[in-house]
């Protein structure tokens, strides 16, 4: 005879939403389980991990930075206490300016828009190392996350407490819905509740199906850079951000028509010609990966319980800012999930599904 086990949560996906959300009901005492494919390259496996106070052409600060920062940083210190890891360094990020527009968006809005958030250090950074002709800024609430080695610690803390299986869910014939709870039969548990945290990966399950995933492919170098002793993230068109020793990475594209994991001859030229215009050190391309950001129209994270089957959860649409936002997105999913709140309005699921009855 077999026995079945129970969990309060079943989590799909353990990329940065999945694992968010696993660390934030655990911590609320919940029983969970996570699944993961256990994918080599995934959106969250390829990910910098930064956390960019203004970004774009526009200069325009981060979606409620002043919240989600604070709130991301106690969280992620608390993972590193459980863990005993160093996962989140904050740390001044440099804005190299390209081009008059760019100096004049600074002009108009620095002391309008961001204030607290910018400084001019003289010098912003070596010349010797890099085209410092245009001027540029330093932010001072950058963050960058070691993505790769959170989500293994975090993976190894689940496994520990039996909280993990390395498996693919299949949404269509794994589930049995009974009136009060969710059953997998291939995996002898049953819970109260499944939670959807597939990335872009959600486009395939036909409960999101008319959730708008548009996604964007990304591309990213792994270089070496022997003697550069920059530890800022530098930005100007691309990033370069220090990794370890002498490893650097730089990147990325955003491509929305090619939504594949293959690294491309043109998105490493692109990366590498762009880095070549503020530096003047040589480097070496020791790697490069693709993935695609799970990117929902509108831009901003979705997350709800699905209309027509509120067994069913979705917590997705981080686009290029999971670091940031997935810690406080967990919160809010699980006081959904406990009847607390209703989701947002700009971030509710039920907004972004096109229902036929
Ligand atoms: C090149 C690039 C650079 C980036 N840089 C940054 C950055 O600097 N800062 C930042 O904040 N963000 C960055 N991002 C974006 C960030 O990676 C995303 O916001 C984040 O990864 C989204 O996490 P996720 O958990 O929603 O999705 P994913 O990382 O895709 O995770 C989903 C997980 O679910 C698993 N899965 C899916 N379906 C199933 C199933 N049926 N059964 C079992 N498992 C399943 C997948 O294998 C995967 O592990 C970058 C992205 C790219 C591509």
């Amino acid at each position: 005879m077999t026995t079945t086990s129970h969990f309060d949560y079943v989590i799909v996906g353990q990329g940065l939403a999945g694992t968010a959300l696993g660390w934030t009901l655990m911590q609320r005492g919940y029983r969970v389980v996570l699944f993961d494919r256990c994918e080599e390259t995934t959106s969250s496996q390829i990910a910098a991990g930064l956390i960019t106070p203004i970004t774009g052409l526009r200069l325009v600060v981060s979606w409620r930075l002043d919240e989600f920062l604070p709130f991301a940083t106690r969280f992620y210190r608390r993972i590193e206490e459980l863990t005993e890891t160093h996962l989140l360094k904050l740390k001044p990020m440099l804005r190299l300016f390209s081009s008059a527009e760019e100096q004049e968006q600074y002009r108009q809005r620095s002391q309008t828009h961001f204030p607290e958030l910018v400084a001019v250090p003289d010098p912003l950074a070596d010349e010797r190392e890099f085209d410092l002709s245009r001027g540029g800024f330093e932010m001072q609430s950058g963050a960058q996350l070691d993505v790769p080695t959170y989500l293994e610690v975090s993976r190894h803390y689940f496994e520990e407490r039996k909280s993990f299986i390395k498996a693919e869910i299949d949404p269509t014939n794994d589930l049995r819905f009974e009136s009060d709870q969710v059953r997998l039969p291939r995996f002898e548990l049953t819970a109260t509740k499944i939670i959807f945290c597939q990335g872009i990966q959600g486009r395939q399950n036909h409960w999101f199906e008319t959730v708008p995933f548009e996604g964007a492919k990304g591309e990213i170098l792994l270089l070496k850079i022997p003697g550069l002793t920059e530890r800022r993230v530098v930005h100007r068109g691309v990033w370069l951000a220090h990794w370890k020793d002498d490893l650097y990475r730089a990147g990325s594209t955003y491509d929305r028509e090619h939504l594949d994991c293959h690294p491309t001859s043109a998105g490493r030229e692109e990366i590498c010609k762009k880095l070549a215009e503020f530096l003047k050190r040589p480097f070496e391309v020791i790697d490069h990966r693709a993935a695609v950001r799970p990117v929902i129209r509108g831009r901003l994270p979705i997350v709800g319980l699905h209309p027509l089957q509120s067994q069913i959860g979705f917590l997705n649409g981080f686009a290029s800012k999971g670091s940031l936002q997935t810690p406080w997105m967990a919160n809010h999913c699980a006081d959904v999930l406990e009847g607390i709140v209703q989701p947002e309005k700009q971030l509710d699921l039920s907004r972004k599904l096109r229902l036929n009855s």
